[in-house]
């Protein structure tokens, strides 16, 4: 990649060279699979769910099934509805989802489909059955990213299933941010370990990480299922893992159900784990058992042990902001020097939240939101540093 880089920087306000960031929808779908029984939904042309769905198959190594509109020249024009209309008839009769998350592309966004009023008349002429349900979010790829999309979906799951009985229940949501299957199993882990009753969406561990049994689940056996996500509301509180992914639906849940938010950084690295472990440990009561106290103190360990490896190595750093922000806190410490940082996402609280985080170790870091790699690479051109993670 550096040897097709030009040294020379140029300012750039129309041209995106390898962003490192993809678009709305795919954030959608991948949230959108973190629902137990639900067939995400493309309201758009075949090829944008073909690419979303392929990208996500390729990355898991696991099948990813979604159902598109199927724009054509006529749906272009005068708009999708019948297309909609007509695919959930099909959806809930070939497919039999408990749940159709359906999210919008470029093409339907610059057409002004009206997705709740389309699925509102689907719902009156029985096209989808008695306690099933659609839910949608609008994610247009020419602003955000990935991470909106996301976020999007996620809002969209508390807006049209979370409920307040006014039963409060002995239960913590945990909104884990856009990280991969693995990262949510851990975090349910954690929450086990310390005996707290969470529920977690959207939750994407046995969804995309199913064990190989030889039998083919259209819907495999993970996912927050929609009782679940209806219960957010009557929870004691939510943890909310990412102010880029997963504030806004947690931001919601507090206005519509009156749940409180605690608002977490990722919980990579020590201090930030430390954290998520001590927001479980105050909502659910219970003391943080020697299991986890172990843990910590190998994690520790290794640290020291190895500390003469990492003391002052220069790192460029890129990826999702709420990853990296945490990542940055984990390389401080480290006592490493994230001297460069972008992510690919729009948001000024990126470049606000990593400056406050590099403040003493590294005030001369260069950090960017809405930065491509390119720059990036530019920028290791001009002066070489020893890790890019
Ligand atoms: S950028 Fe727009 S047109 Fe391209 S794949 Fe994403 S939603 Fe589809």
């Amino acid at each position: 990649m550096l040897n097709g880089t030009t040294a020379e920087i140029k300012e750039r306000t129309a041209l995106r060279i390898n962003p490192a960031k993809t678009c709305q929808p795919i954030g959608a779908m991948y949230a959108s699979l973190g629902i137990h029984g639900c067939m995400p939904h493309s309201h758009g042309s075949q090829g944008c769910c073909a690419y979303h769905r392929s990208h996500l198959t390729r990355h898991f190594k696991d099948p990813v099934v979604a159902t598109s509109s199927s724009f054509t020249e006529g749906a272009s024009v005068f708009g999708g509805a019948p297309n909609l209309n007509q695919a959930l008839e099909n959806i809930f009769t070939i497919y039999k989802p408990e749940i159709v998350a359906v999210h919008t592309t470029c093409l339907s966004e610059v057409i002004g489909d009206d997705v709740p009023n389309i699925v509102k008349k689907a719902v009156e002429e029985g096209k989808v059955p008695a306690g099933s349900k659609v839910i949608h979010a609008n994610t247009p790829s020419f602003v955000g990213s990935h991470i909106t999309g996301f976020a999007g979906m996620t809002t969209a799951m508390v807006k049209y299933l979370s409920e307040k009985t006014g039963e409060t229940k002995d239960q913590v949501n945990v909104i884990p941010g856009f990280v991969d299957p693995t990262d949510m199993r851990e975090m349910k882990r954690l929450a086990g370990e310390l005996n707290v009753n969470i529920v977690m969406f959207p939750d994407t561990s046995d969804v995309l990480d199913s064990p190989q049994t030889g039998v083919y689940e259209m819907y495999p056996k993970g996912g927050a299922t929609v009782a679940q996500i209806t219960s957010a509301g009557d929870s004691i509180a939510t943890v909310a893992v990412g102010r880029f992914a997963s504030h806004p639906a947690a931001k919601l849940l507090e206005e519509k159900c009156g749940v409180p938010t605690t608002l977490l950084e990722l919980p990579i690295g020590i201090t930030a784990t430390d954290e998520y472990i001590d927001a479980l440990r105050t909502y659910g009561a219970v003391d943080v058992p020697a299991s986890i106290v172990q843990e910590r103190g190998r994690m520790l360990d290794v640290v020291s042990d190895m500390s003469q490896y990492f003391y002052g190595k220069r790192v460029a750093v890129f990826g999702d902001p709420d990853h990296v922000i945490a990542l940055c806190r984990f390389l401080v410490e480290l006592n490493m020097k994230p001297v460069y940082v972008i992510t690919g996402s729009p948001g000024n609280f990126f470049e606000t939240r990593v400056a406050e985080i590099l403040k003493e170790q590294v005030p001369d870091a260069k950090i960017k939101q809405n930065a491509d790699l390119f720059e990036l690479h530019q920028w290791i051109k001009h002066s070489f540093q020893d890790l890019v993670h």
